[in-house]
């Protein structure tokens, strides 16, 4: 394969595959949604994870290029209105930044709430909501080798940063480890940090080992790479630089983990992949793997069985399924929280011990990592029941709790205690905000009775 090379909507009509396939109609979409929406993807992408003979229903091709349907039909004609009437590019960004503003860009003010400080200095670029596990979003690993359309982290991709990911040296981030050994995890995050060459990486990683905190036992990637562009850990310049990077750590007692995103198994199948994995494996890492579930992409069990049975073949560690969050196209991915019970529950019966590792279907909601253990029947009430697999104050984890069953419900937000409690357990310290919709219905109107 040849070198790297990146499509945006600047090039979006010389991808010889879309020039060859695509009608106007189609590209006039991409560009109508990709104007609010980021875009970008990549030679290896579209020449090996989508197939352009059936693109319209094609995982991968949902998953990287902008779909109509991913806008609602007012936030669609306004920008289709913009383009057609040929409005130039400071007048477009105002269109695009009227319509972002109504997608709730910042999900539960997911970034602003957990940023620690030291000294009074704030560590903007580092988010910890969990005891054990701290956030870093190193500046320069804060893109991606190519945009999934359901992305949350869509603002930081169109400019619309919450948090300046102002953070470059390692010193501050050794002195809040330091100072709080109860922290055995550094996840680094972006965007996807193995985007970044690995001389920068080498800086970072080096740094830590040298500073030998008896508290750090895990460094963490949660990447894309690995589906997105392989060639990072096989034929890059750099590639074999880093495996040795990993092993340096793994020798000096830090276990490497990646956390790797992959979302159907078409992303699974190349001989580029394997090699990947293979490589990535051989430094003594350990690929763990996460995904949402989402409408039009990997809604179905056989998928997900097909997947994680993939991936253990691989040798990976199937790990998390994760629920839509409530930003950007939520309504063209969400699927609602039974459907996605059962698609777990079908799916995991499918496949053997091994492969069960996985959790979910979670929601990384404020409180914390909510999952659906089911639906069932307690004393004549139909309910939901959920656990912490993560919380904010980690006495909550792994405490059976009970939410009034929904059919509609799609997020925490939308679900209400059971047995006419007014509150969930945890909300005396950490509140739900509920907001008003369809699916929020006040206890007194969806209480069954005994
Ligand atoms: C998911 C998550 C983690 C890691 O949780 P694990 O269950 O240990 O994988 C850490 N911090 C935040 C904010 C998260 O959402
Ligand atoms: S690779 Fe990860 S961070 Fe990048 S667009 Fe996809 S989901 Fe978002």
């Amino acid at each position: 394969m040849k070198g790297y090379q990146s499509y945006t909507l600047r090039n979006l009509r010389q991808i010889p595959q879309v020039k060859n396939n695509l009608s106007e109609e189609e590209l006039f979409n991409i560009e109508v949604v990709g104007n609010i929406l980021p875009f970008k993807a990549n030679n290896y992408v579209v020449e090996e994870l989508i197939d352009w003979e059936n693109y319209r229903e094609d995982p991968i091709f949902i998953l990287t290029f902008p779909q109509k349907d991913m806008l609602r039909p007012g936030h669609y004609e306004e920008m289709a209105r913009a383009l057609r009437s040929g409005a130039r590019k400071p007048e477009l960004k105002l269109v695009a930044r009227k319509i972002r503003m109504e997608l709730n860009p910042h999900p539960a003010g997911q970034l602003a709430h957990n940023v620690p400080s030291i000294e009074d200095v704030k560590l903007t670029g580092v988010q910890h909501k969990y005891r054990e596990t701290m956030l870093f979003f190193p500046s320069q690993g804060q893109t991606c080798h190519a945009y999934c359309t359901f992305c949350f982290r869509w603002p930081q991709f169109v400019g619309m940063n919450e948090l300046k990911f102002a953070m470059r040296d390692t010193e501050l981030i050794i002195r809040y480890l330091r100072a709080n050994p109860q922290i055995t995890d550094l996840l680094f995050t972006g965007g996807d940090p193995l985007i970044m060459k690995t001389k920068i990486l080498h800086n970072y990683i080096e740094a830590l080992i040298e500073a030998r905190l008896p508290n750090l036992r895990t460094i963490r990637f949660g990447t894309k790479a690995l589906s997105y562009w392989p060639q990072r850990f096989v034929t890059d310049e750099d590639a074999d630089e880093l495996l040795a990077l990993f092993e340096r750590a793994q020798k000096a007692g830090i276990h490497i983990a990646f956390m790797a995103h992959f979302n159907h198994p078409n992303e699974l199948q190349t001989e580029m992949v394997a090699e990947a994995i293979q490589r990535v494996r051989n430094t003594g890492a350990v690929i763990r793997t996460q995904s949402p579930i989402m409408r039009n992409i990997n809604d179905n069990a056989e998928d997900w069985a097909n997947m994680w049975q993939k991936q253990v073949d691989l040798g990976c560690v199937p790990y998390y399924m994760f629920i839509a969050r409530d930003t950007g196209a939520q309504h063209y991915f969400a699927v609602k929280l039974e459907r996605a019970w059962r698609i777990f529950r079908q799916a995991y019966q499918k496949v053997s011990g091994i492969a069960r590792t996985v959790r979910g279907p979670s929601m990384s909601a404020g409180p914390g990592k909510v999952q659906i253990l089911g639906v069932s029947e307690v004393a004549g009430e139909k309910v939901f029941v959920l656990q912490f697999l993560q919380g904010r104050n980690p006495d909550w984890v792994a405490r059976p709790f009970f939410a009034q069953y929904d059919p509609n419900a799609i997020w925490l937000d939308g679900l209400y205690p059971a047995f006419g409690k007014k509150k969930f357990f945890f909300e005396h310290e950490y509140p739900i905000i509920r907001r008003p919709g369809p699916v929020a219905k006040p206890v007194s109107q969806q209480r069954v009775s005994v």
